[in-house]
């Protein structure tokens, strides 16, 4: 089977033409403005970012990476000491704690959610552990009642990775409000995406915000007075005004998103693929619909052939890349991770994806297994 036309795992371009109007508005107003940093489309759009997530402060920063690095630097964590890590996640998360100058110590997923075990982070925590780094893998909440918990009994401080996940809620709770302190990213492919890099941070300590405000803009209050040694980690007003243009389009997304997982989630059901699981008290934003079978290579290339396109969430644990060889973590040592990587697929999910073309995905999975 061929799909008539091929079906793109996103289509980036279909989903901002949408808003090809507002977003040239917007770009025009900046212009016009002739203010280009730091200026009232970076508080208008922190102040609609804050509503939305049901935070006190939304500080927008650079990208996701710099949001969770921040957040580091302002909670004083860094050399000599640890930060517990899920080993299932894009590296970007691992980085962060690199760049701080502490050591992320992984922590395997519970295999049902993809997301950090809160039964292995016990055996994790040392006399040098600081903070737990909770990701929203796929878009699907972490379980953060149970790492606040032992979070709390250790006095830890937990971050949450929000960065595939704006909007999900948890127990009644958007993301982003579930910790100390939340990193988000905006890069164009996100749920939220800018047209370009972009990031924020959400916390409810006015503290913590104040300082990631001055980390973000070289450590400084007021214009040439240095508190901190900061970096250059600004959201510029261009990003900010495109964003705003999108954000009020969130939840419907959403729901076009959760309607088509739901669709995948009936149709695909008696198919020998390990379909996504729902943790109990969380609404998923479905950034990834991910599936695993041992077959996932040859399912890939027949789906390709079919004109669909896939992606693999991740296929090499941060543990394995080259870059954190220095760790001396080798194949093996993360074996619930590393089975994940080896057998994970991401089919074609997005806010312009069709029921029709869903069902076009199915068929041509359909197709592949009845060929066995
Ligand atoms: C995208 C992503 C990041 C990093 O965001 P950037 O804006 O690309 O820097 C961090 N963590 C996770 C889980 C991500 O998916």
């Amino acid at each position: 089977m061929m799909a008539a036309n091929p079906i793109a795992f996103l289509d980036l371009k279909a989903s901002n033409a949408q808003y090809r109007e507002a977003l040239l508005e917007a770009c025009a107003r900046v212009i016009d403005s002739g203010w280009y940093i730091q200026g009232q489309e970076v508080s208008a759009f922190e102040q609609a970012f804050a509503q939305y997530c049901g935070s006190r402060h939304a500080i927008g920063v650079s990208n996701g990476l710099d949001a969770l690095h921040l957040i580091l630097r302002a909670m004083e964590i860094g050399a000599g000491d640890e930060v517990i890590v899920p080993s299932n996640t894009y590296i970007a998360t691992w980085l962060a704690v690199t760049q701080a100058g502490a050591l992320p110590v992984p922590v395997e997923p519970d295999p049902a959610t993809y997301n950090i075990d809160p039964a292995r982070l016990e055996a994790a925590i040392t006399p040098r552990t600081k903070a737990i780094m909770a990701v929203h893998l796929y878009g699907q909440p972490a379980d953060m009642a149970a790492v606040l918990a032992i979070a709390d009994q250790y006095g830890l401080k937990v971050i949450e990775d929000a960065a595939q996940a704006h909007g999900a809620r948890y127990q009644g709770r958007r993301t982003g409000t579930l910790a100390h302190a939340a990193g988000f990213s905006f890069y164009p492919g996100k749920n939220l995406g800018a047209l370009g890099d972009a990031g924020a941070v959400t916390t409810d300590d006015d503290v913590l915000a104040e300082r990631i405000r001055m980390l973000a803009n070289y450590g400084s209050r007021v214009k040439y007075q240095h508190a901190l040694q900061g970096y250059n980690c600004r959201l510029d007003e261009l990003q900010a005004a495109l964003l705003a243009v999108k954000l009020p389009h969130l939840d419907g997304d959403i729901a076009h998103r959760q309607q088509i997982a739901g669709f995948y989630q009936r149709e695909l059901a008696d198919l020998p693929l390990v379909l996504p699981t729902v943790l109990s008290g969380a609404e998923p934003v479905w950034h990834l619909y991910v599936v695993q079978t041992p077959r996932r290579d040859a399912l890939q290339q027949a789906l390709a052939a079919a004109g669909v396109g896939t992606l693999i969430h991740y296929p090499v644990p941060p543990h394995l890349q080259p870059a954190y060889a220095n760790l001396g973590l080798a194949a093996g040592a993360l074996p619930i991770a590393e089975a994940i990587h080896h057998q994970v697929l991401s089919l074609p999910m997005g806010p312009t994806l069709t029921l029709e073309q869903a069902a076009l995905v199915v068929a041509a999975c359909r197709d592949f297994f009845a060929k066995g």
